[in-house]
C-alpha cells in the first residue's frame, strides 16, 4: 500500500467507500454511517478548507513579489477572464446542442411531472428563496464584494476568496514597490512560509484516501437513506436527463480541453490528465471547487509545471468565477425543464440561456449545490417556471460531483494557457509538451 501512487490510493478509497455505502444502505444502517463514517469526511473537507485561504494568500503574495514586470499581472488577469468566458460559452453551447438533439424531457408524462413537482415542492421553494436573496442585490454588488473592509473578516470565510486575492495582490505589489533593503526580509519570509504551506497540503493529501472513502460512503447513504429502491427509481426516471448532462461534461473533458490544450499550448493531454487527476478526484468527492483548490494548486504547480505567479492568481480566481461544468449543466437543465412543461424555446431564448447561464455560473459559489440555485435565475430570465427545478433536484447531488470535476479541469486548462501566453512556459514544456 505504501508504494502505491496517491491517485491509486484515492481510487481504492472511492471504490471501497462506494461498496460500504451500498452495503450500509441495503442493510438499512444509515444512522451508523452518520455517526461513524460521515465525520471523517467532514474532517477531510475541513482540512482542505483550513489550508485554502493561507495557501492562496501566501502563494499569491509570493507570486506577485517574484514578478519582475507587474504589467504581467493585468495581462494575466485579462487573458484569464477572456479564456474563462470563451470556455464557458463553449460548454453551454455543447449542453444546448445535446439537450435539443436528445430531447430528454420529451418522454416525461404529465403524471410524472405532477408527482415530481409535488414531491420536491418544499426543497424547490427553499432554493427559490435563496435565489431571490441573490437577485435582490444591487448591480454593483459583485464589485463591492471584491474589496474587503477587513482582511480578517475576508479570511475567516471561504466564500470571500476574491477579497483575499485583492489583498494579496495589493500587498504583493507594495512589497515589490518598496526598496529592496526593506522588502527583502519580508519576501524571504513569505518564500519560506509558502514552502511550509505546500508541505501542509502534502500532509493533508496523505489523509485523502480515507477522507474520500468516508465522503463517498456517507454520500451514498445520505442519498439513498434507508430505502435504496426509491432512490434508484428516481434516478432511473431522470436517467436520460442525467446522461445528457454527463455526456456534455465528458465531451468537455475528453474533447474540448484536449483540443484547446493541443492547439494553443501543444500540451500532451494524457500527461495533463495524469497531473490533474488527484484534483479531479477531490472535486468529485467534495463537489466543491473551493475545497479542491489546494490540491488543484499543488498539482498544477508541481505536476504540470505552471509558474507560481499564474497558479496562485488564475486558479483561485477560476475556482470562483470559471465554472464550465456548472454552466453546461444549467443550459441542459433549463431546456429540459422547458421540454417537460411543453414550452417551445425560440433561438433568441436559447441565446439568452447562453448569456444568463454564463453570468449565473460566474455568480455560483464554489460549493456543493450552488449551481442549482443560480439556475433559478436563468429560468426566470428566460421566463421558465422556477418551480420546475423540483424536476431535477433528485439527481443533482450526483451531477454536482461530475460538473465540479469539469469546473476544476477547466481552471487548470486556463492556467496552462495563461501561463504560456505570458511567456512563462519552460516548465510546462518540460513537463507536458509533446516531443
Ligand atoms: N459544486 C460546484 C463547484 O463547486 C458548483 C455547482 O455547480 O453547484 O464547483
Amino acid at each position: 500500500m505504501k508504494k502505491l501512487a496517491l491517485h491509486w490510493k484515492i481510487i481504492i478509497g472511492m471504490v471501497l467507500g462506494l461498496l460500504l455505502g451500498l452495503f450500509i444502505s441495503f442493510t438499512g444502517n444509515a444512522q451508523f454511517s452518520n455517526d461513524w463514517i460521515k465525520p471523517f469526511g467532514t474532517i477531510f473537507i475541513r482540512l482542505l478548507k483550513l489550508i485554502a485561504v493561507p495557501l492562496v494568500l501566501i502563494s499569491l503574495i509570493n507570486g506577485v513579489a517574484s514578478m519582475t514586470d507587474l504589467s504581467k499581472l493585468s495581462k494575466m488577469g485579462g487573458r484569464a477572464v477572456l479564456i474563462y468566458l470563451a470556455t464557458t460559452v463553449c460548454a453551454i453551447s455543447i449542453g444546448l446542442v445535446l439537450v435539443n438533439v436528445f430531447q430528454p424531457g420529451a418522454g416525461f408524462s404529465e403524471e410524472m411531472r405532477a408527482s415530481f413537482l409535488e414531491r420536491f415542492a418544499d426543497s424547490a421553494s427553499n432554493r427559490v428563496a435563496q435565489a431571490s436573496e441573490v437577485q435582490s442585490r444591487s448591480p454593483l454588488q459583485p464589485l463591492l464584494d471584491m474589496v474587503p473592509g477587513n482582511i480578517f473578516n475576508a479570511m475567516s470565510s471561504n466564500s470571500n476568496m476574491l477579497q483575499v486575492i485583492f489583498f494579496a495582490i495589493l500587498f504583493g505589489i507594495s512589497l515589490v514597490a518598496i526598496p529592496t533593503e526593506h522588502g527583502k526580509a519580508v519576501k524571504d519570509f513569505f518564500g519560506s512560509l509558502d514552502k511550509i504551506i505546500l508541505k501542509m497540503v502534502d500532509l493533508i493529501m496523505k489523509f485523502a484516501p480515507y477522507g474520500v472513502f468516508a465522503l463517498i460512503a456517507s454520500l451514498i447513504t445520505d442519498f439513498t437513506g434507508d430505502d435504496p429502491s426509491k432512490a434508484t427509481e428516481l434516478l432511473l426516471t431522470l436517467g436520460f436527463y442525467s446522461l445528457v448532462v454527463i455526456m456534455g461534461l465528458m465531451i468537455m473533458v475528453t474533447a474540448v480541453y484536449p483540443t484547446i490544450l493541443k492547439v494553443f499550448a501543444k500540451v500532451n493531454f494524457s500527461r495533463f490528465i495524469k497531473g490533474i487527476f488527484p484534483a479531479q478526484m477531490m472535486a468529485f468527492s467534495t463537489s466543491s471547487s473551493a475545497a479542491a483548490l489546494p490540491v488543484t494548486m499543488k498539482q498544477v504547480e508541481e505536476e504540470l509545471g505552471v509558474s507560481e505567479e499564474t497558479t496562485s492568481f488564475v486558479l483561485p480566481l477560476g475556482a470562483t468565477v470559471n465554472m464550465d461544468g456548472t454552466s453546461l449543466y444549467q443550459g441542459v437543465a433549463a431546456v429540459f425543464i422547458a421540454q417537460v412543461f411543453g414550452i417551445e424555446l425560440t433561438m433568441m431564448d436559447q441565446v439568452s440561456i447562453v448569456i444568463t447561464a454564463t453570468l449565473a455560473s460566474i455568480g455560483s459559489a464554489a460549493v456543493p449545490g450552488a449551481g442549482i440555485i443560480m439556475l433559478i435565475i436563468v429560468l426566470e430570465q428566460v421566463g421558465l417556471p422556477t418551480e420546475g427545478i423540483a424536476l431535477i433536484l433528485a439527481p443533482d447531488r450526483i451531477l454536482d460531483m461530475f460538473r465540479t470535476v469539469v469546473n476544476v479541469t477547466g481552471d487548470a486548462t486556463v492556467a496552462i494557457l495563461v501561463d504560456k501566453s505570458v511567456g512563462n512556459h519552460p516548465a510546462i514544456e518540460n513537463t507536458l509538451e509533446e516531443e
